[in-house]
């Protein structure tokens, strides 16, 4: 595999590491306060990064793309990328959510195994510490309880033009503030009465230095800590003890955290001051997020699709979730090479849905077997082929690779045939089956079509054709006739009947995400169309096997609901290169 391109996250490691910025940091063998890490040995991991999703839903083709590059990254740097599940917020988080996630990282091919620790962790283990370091906070002047109510809160924040004004609580004295935190913490006081603020600048021309709220009251149970707890910390609070607690040295997020940086290194450094974190410190890295066409990805408007019944269940294959693009027959390898080949920048822009076809078809051309299927067949009948008479035709499995051999399936009779492979009266250019018209069956004979047969309604539904007998493929007489046309067919007697679902894009604009659009009215009303066709003899469908389709594209087995004896195909994403006519 090439070296991965550079990028701005790659030159900041790479100054890092020349500068030797981290070859003083120790580390513990866990995570934990400052008085563990003391005396402990240098940190094996030359840096550490982490991905802190959030519990409260499924992972999807964005996420993979912070999964990429920060385990990529630890990969590349001999560091550890750490599994964090950032659940500081229990209303919305569920273990089923916790358990999705982490089938998900697994199946894209990482883990957070390093240096003989498996590194996974819970932002609610460092509920102490936090506690800790808000009281620390408090001691030091730096945070206050404030007991305006949240509106009053949000009307005295000013504004990008405005500053803001302080609260009268801003002065209390630190044993006072004390005390309230603490009985917050006892569940003496209501939701929403008080907050604890860290007391910055209330005229900052960054509204993130305005006194943000580090803890709140939330009497609510926690999948984790249960009813330990009735006031939980904020994100942006929680977030850089996190990372510092487990020795990250890059903390990578998309851009909307930059303005939180400032916050982000006041927090570290205040409490490395006051001895509560030991140096060096982590840095806060901003990389654009992933933007797909033709998707949604965000919780919301995901979990609407879902609750409504505008798709199946998260798994639906026209998601974009990780497990629906699993079930669509999206490889971990074409994910990753997706993420790969979209880099990381520091300016957002739209990446086209197509580049995720295109990795795909590039996984999977060089190592999956080719078959026949007839999507929606009609009958030919090759009329001076004896009845009951079969031979044996053969293809290659892979063309690029003859180790994996050929594949066999007879030739007869009657046959199955695409109907738009016939016409009777042909436009300009059709060189497939027309009465008088010579076409090749591929891997079979040529054949010269004769005529058809149609219903009391003019539908087609038999068409009749004689066979050269010396032209059959890999003969030495199979070149002696030349056609301009090569159809694929099955024989009647030996196709497997199949159910195919043929797949598209879930929404018809490229931006349903965007600029406050309805979202659901941008459904593409054509998004699944269920076929019922023909695979070829020999075809596994046990659930999650890949096949290219000839002409058609990749499929794959969907995994909930194919067997090897009911075959049920998914198709991920089409040929790039039309049929040749
Ligand atoms: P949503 O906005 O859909 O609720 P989130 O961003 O809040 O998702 P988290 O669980 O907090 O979801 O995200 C975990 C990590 O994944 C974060 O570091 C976040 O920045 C990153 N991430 C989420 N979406 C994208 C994306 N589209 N591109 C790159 N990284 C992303
Ligand atoms: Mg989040
Ligand atoms: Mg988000």
């Amino acid at each position: 595999t090439p070296a991965p391109a550079t990028n701005f996250l790659r030159n900041i490691i790479e100054a890092d590491l020349a500068a030797g910025r981290y070859a003083d940091k120790r580390w513990a063998g866990q995570p934990g306060p400052a008085a563990v890490q003391e005396g402990a040995p240098l940190d094996p991991a030359r840096i550490r990064t982490r991905f802190p999703p959030e519990p409260n839903g499924y992972l999807h083709i964005g996420h993979a793309k912070s999964i990429a590059l920060n385990f990529g990254l630890a990969r590349d740097y001999d560091g550890v990328c750490h599994m964090r599940l950032d659940d500081t917020n229990p209303e919305k988080e569920e273990q089923r959510y916790v358990d999705g996630i982490v089938d998900a990282v697994k199946w894209l091919g990482y883990d957070w195994k390093g240096f003989g620790t498996d590194h996974y962790y819970h932002a609610s283990d460092y509920f102490d510490v936090m506690y800790q370091a808000a009281e620390a906070l408090i001691d030091a002047g730096l945070a206050y309880v404030d007991q305006q109510s949240p509106d009053e809160m949000r009307a005295s924040r000013g504004t990008l033009t405005e500053p803001g004004v302080d609260s009268i609580w801003r002065a209390r004295h630190a044993d006072e503030s004390r005390t309230l935190l603490r009985e917050m913490r006892e569940g003496k006081h209501p939701d929403g009465s008080m907050a604890l603020r860290a007391k910055i600048d209330m005229a900052s021309p960054n509204m993130n230095m305005r006194d943000p709220v580090l803890y709140r009251i939330r009497h609510a149970v926690h999948h984790r800590t249960g009813d330990k707890w009735c006031i939980y910390p904020m994100y942006t609070f929680a977030h850089p003890i996190e990372d510092a607690l487990e020795g990250i040295t890059h903390s990578i997020c998309t851009l909307e955290f930059e303005d939180q940086r400032p916050f982000y290194d006041w927090l570290l450094d205040n409490l490395a001051k006051l001895g509560l974190l030991l140096r060096p410190l982590p840095r806060q890295h901003e990389f654009a997020r992933l933007k797909l066409t033709y998707i949604v990805t965000s919780k919301r408007k995901l979990r609407q699709l879902v609750a409504d019944g505008h798709v199946d269940g998260w798994d639906d294959p026209r998601l974009p979730t990780i497990v629906g693009l699993r079930r669509r027959g999206f490889t971990p390898e074409s994910i990753q090479l997706l993420c790969e080949r979209t880099g990381a920048s520091k300016s957002d822009s739209w990446i086209d849905y197509s580049l995720l076809d295109q990795a795909l078809r590039e996984d999977l051309d060089p190592k999956t077997d080719r078959a026949v299927a007839v999507l929606r067949p009609v009958k030919l009948v090759i009329t001076n082929y004896p009845e009951g008479q079969t031979e044996v035709c053969s293809a290659p499995r892979n063309p690029h690779d003859p180790d994996a051999g050929r594949r066999e399936f007879p030739f007869s009779r009657e046959l199955w045939i695409e109907a738009d492979d016939f016409v009777e009266t042909p436009p300009k250019g059709f060189f497939r089956l027309f009465p008088g018209n010579m076409v090749r069956l591929k891997y079979g004979y040529v054949v010269k079509c004769t005529g058809c047969t149609k219903d009391a309604d003019g539908n087609v539904i038999e068409v009749q054709a004689e066979y050269l007998p010396d032209t059959r493929s890999g003969t030495p007489g199979a070149d002696s006739v030349k056609v301009k046309g090569t159809i694929t067919w099955l024989s009647i007697t030996a196709a497997v009947a199949a159910e195919i679902r043929l797949y598209d894009r879930l929404f018809t604009d490229p931006h349903p995400d965007a600029g406050g659009k309805d979202f659901i009215a941008c459904l593409n009303p054509n998004s699944v169309e269920v076929i019922r066709g023909f695979v070829e003899p020999g075809t596994d469908a046990t659930a999650g096997k890949a096949y290219q389709f000839e002409r058609y594209g990749y499929f794959v087995a969907d995994r909930e609901t194919s067997t090897p004896d009911a075959p049920i195909f998914n198709r991920t994403a089409t040929l790039k290169d039309s049929w040749v006519k």
